[in-house]
C-alpha cells in the first residue's frame, strides 16, 4: 500500500509519513495509538468482553494478552471506532475541508479497500470514547 494513505481512515497525507505522525482525519497517531496490547484491546473496545473481541478479531484467539498486537489488527479497531464515532474529520479546518460528510469519509475508505456499510455492524460492537 501506499504509504502516504493513513492505513485506519484513508486520509491522503500527501507525503510518506512515519511514527509519531498523526492523521489529520481520523487522529490515530502511528506507533502510539496503534500500538497495543491484546489486553489493550480487550479493555478499551470491547469492556473486556472476549467474545466480542473473538468476533472482531478471532487471529486473537489463544494469544497472550500481553502480547503486542500486530498492526493491522490494532488498525482495524481504530478504523472501527472512527466509524462508530460517525468518521468524523478531527483537523478539518487545519486541512481547509469544508462540509466533510459521511459521503466523503465512504470515498475515503473505498480508497483503502473498506466498504463502510460491512464495517458498520462491527463499530456498533465496540467501545469508544
Ligand atoms: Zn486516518
Amino acid at each position: 500500500m501506499n504509504m502516504t494513505l493513513c492505513y485506519v481512515c484513508g486520509w491522503n497525507f500527501k507525503e510518506t509519513y512515519s511514527g509519531g505522525d498523526i492523521c489529520s482525519c481520523c487522529g490515530s497517531e502511528y506507533d502510539f495509538s496503534d500500538c497495543l496490547e491484546k489486553e489493550e484491546i480487550l479493555e478499551k473496545y470491547c469492556g473486556n468482553d472476549k467474545e466480542k473481541l473473538h468476533i472482531i478479531a478471532p487471529e486473537l484467539d489463544g494469544v497472550d494478552d500481553e502480547e503486542e498486537v500486530a498492526r493491522d489488527i490494532t488498525w482495524r479497531f481504530l478504523r472501527l471506532a472512527w466509524v462508530k464515532k460517525g468518521c468524523p474529520f478531527k483537523w478539518a479546518k487545519e486541512e481547509g475541508i469544508e462540509n466533510w460528510t459521511i459521503k466523503d469519509a465512504k470515498k475515503q475508505l473505498d480508497v483503502i479497500g473498506y466498504k463502510y456499510d460491512s464495517l458498520v455492524p462491527l463499530a456498533n460492537k465496540i467501545i469508544s470514547d
